[in-house]
């Protein structure tokens, strides 16, 4: 019988135990990036689904770092353009940021002012959905900056982890290739 998408990538992402930390399996997807035919196969994935027209970006704003691989290849395909959010302290231009809380003190990511402008509408898009705090917080910078957050998308959702649940609880579209339990 044929593999489904998410049967086919799921085969490429391994998961490495307690990895950056006892208790965490990382899912590595590496080998999914590594292998072209699999690459192909993920960026076709969102690639299809956001040509649509009514799913069609403006603009794809990437998730530092995982989600700049994929989301500045979507961007291209789709033929829009593509706007980082990175790690505090990366941008070089005046930026807005956001904090948020990990299980082990904080994060601050940050968006440059210009990234965005008011009622554009921006695809967001990461590697993997855990607690969903860096989607979340990712959602609230470029809507600080006026834009509309149309969708959510990552690779992998851990969905045991609550992050997508959250993030649909507080209003935003997503849409997840492979969970893993
Ligand atoms: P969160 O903010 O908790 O949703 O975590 C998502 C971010 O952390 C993404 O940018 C992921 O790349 C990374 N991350 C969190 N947990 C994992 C995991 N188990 N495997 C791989 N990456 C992870």
């Amino acid at each position: 019988t044929p593999l489904s998408v998410s049967q086919y990538l799921r085969q490429h992402i391994r998961t490495v135990p307690d990895w950056p930390a006892p208790g965490v399996q990382f899912r590595d997807i590496t080998p999914l990036l590594q292998d072209p035919r699999v690459f192909r196969v993920l960026i076709d994935a969102f690639v299809h689904r956001y040509m649509a027209p009514e799913l069609r970006p403006d603009v794809v704003a990437g998730l530092d770092a995982r989600g700049f691989i994929v989301g500045a290849v979507v961007a291209y395909e789709l033929n829009v353009g593509f706007v980082p959010i990175r790690k505090k302290g990366k941008l070089p231009f005046t930026t807005v940021e956001e904090t948020y809380e990990l299980e082990y003190g904080s994060a601050t990511v940050e968006l440059h002012t210009d990234a965005v402008r008011p009622g554009q509408r921006v695809l967001l898009i990461d590697d993997l959905i855990a607690t969903g705090g860096t989607m979340m917080a990712g959602k609230r910078l470029l809507e600080k900056q006026g834009a509309v957050v149309t969708e959510g998308a990552a690779i992998v959702d851990l969905p045991e982890l609550g992050g997508s649940e959250r993030l649909r609880a507080a209003g935003l579209n997503l849409f997840t290739l492979v969970d893993f339990e």
